[in-house]
């Protein structure tokens, strides 16, 4: 979704936008239902990326700061490359822990075991379960269950998962069809032309209140839209109390007040776009698809932001595996 890559410039979030930030969120975030030291992934506040650990004093000195704001139900969200050692693991895990953090999740699907063994994802999860408890999450528990059982040792490719488990093994869990998938994933899915998603309206999804994202530049990120940013969240209180500024974000405008048959008439118009012929796998698609157009061929419209998103969606090119 959010486009992640080492190809990325290491532009670390620093330290005086993180307290900016953590405090203006310290009186906005929901704790988990079941109290202000449990953790649940739509409550309190994880630490992600990318992934957060490979900047690990970066993640203690965040941990700390949110303590000291007193932010409930505190996480962070892992892809268990660093898990090598089981002793180093669990220091890290208890320095963590002594820090202020709640809990951890521990991400397990087939695009992590393209590139991580599966043993330093379990021995981070044992690891997780002796310092956090109930307060570690595996995400996705589905895909954790099927490698378990599979006995999996080193690496999986993408491909050889498909073959093992079929598109069918994908479709118990929670597989997204927007970002980086609507190009690299694009041959899992039906695909259908523009005009089916016209009249899609993403005003639910970019006002929501729960789950919400800011990068490390401040980009504030409803919904799961990379590449869109509704304002800075350096000046989070400013964005809460005047509301989105509309006038020089007309894409937002556009998705928020209007809807998607808009942005196509737009985009075809400004910038000369030409619809996929091969269709599109959902609505984000086709939105994702008009905004990189735009993106990469003009510096305008602030609401397209972080800029690189739209330069790191696909490695190469766009996959070229068969329709399954
Ligand atoms: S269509 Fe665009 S704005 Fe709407 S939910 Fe998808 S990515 Fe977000």
């Amino acid at each position: 979704m959010y486009a992640c890559s080492p190809r990325w410039s290491n532009d670390w979030i620093t330290i005086n936008d993180l307290k900016t930030i953590l405090s203006q969120l310290s009186d906005k975030i929901m704790p988990s239902p079941y109290g202000v030291s449990r953790v649940g992934i739509n409550y309190g506040l994880h630490f992600t990326g990318g992934e957060p650990f490979l900047n690990y004093s970066l993640l203690l000195e965040a941990v700390e700061i949110a303590k000291e704001h007193g932010i409930p139900s505190t996480f962070v969200e892992t892809n268990s490359f660093w898990c090598m050692d089981p002793e180093k693991t669990i220091e890290r895990l208890r320095e963590l822990k002594e820090a202020g953090l709640d809990g951890i999740l521990v991400s397990v699907n087939p695009f992590i075991t393209e590139y991580i063994p599966f043993e330093r994802i379990e021995n981070n999860i044992i690891s997780s379960f002796k310092v956090f408890g109930i307060n570690t999450m595996i995400y996705q528990y589905e895909f954790y269950k099927q490698f378990k059982e599979a006995n999996l040792r080193g690496l999986l490719k993408f491909e050889d998962y498909i073959r093992m488990y079929g598109v069918e093994g994908l479709e118990m869990v929670e597989l997204i069809p927007m970002g980086r998938a609507c190009y690299q994933l694009r041959h899992l899915f039906n695909k259908y032309p523009a005009h089916v998603f016209f009249r899609e309206n993403c005003r639910s999804s970019l006002l929501r209140e729960w789950h919400a994202h800011i990068d490390n530049y401040g980009n504030y990120m409803t919904g799961y839209c990379g590449g869109i940013s509704l304002g800075d969240a350096r000046k989070l209180d400013q964005l809460v109390e005047e509301g989105i500024e509309l006038d020089d974000k007309p894409i937002l405008e556009m998705l928020i007040n209007k809807n998607l048959g808009e942005l196509y008439k737009f985009v075809v118009k400004e910038f000369n776009y030409k619809e996929k012929v091969g269709g599109y796998i959902s609505k984000c698609h086709l939105c994702l698809d008009m905004r990189r157009c735009i993106a990469t061929r003009s510096r305008d419209y602030p609401e397209l932001s972080p800029r690189e998103y739209y330069q790191h969606l696909t490695s190469n090119k766009e996959s070229s595996m068969p329709n399954i």
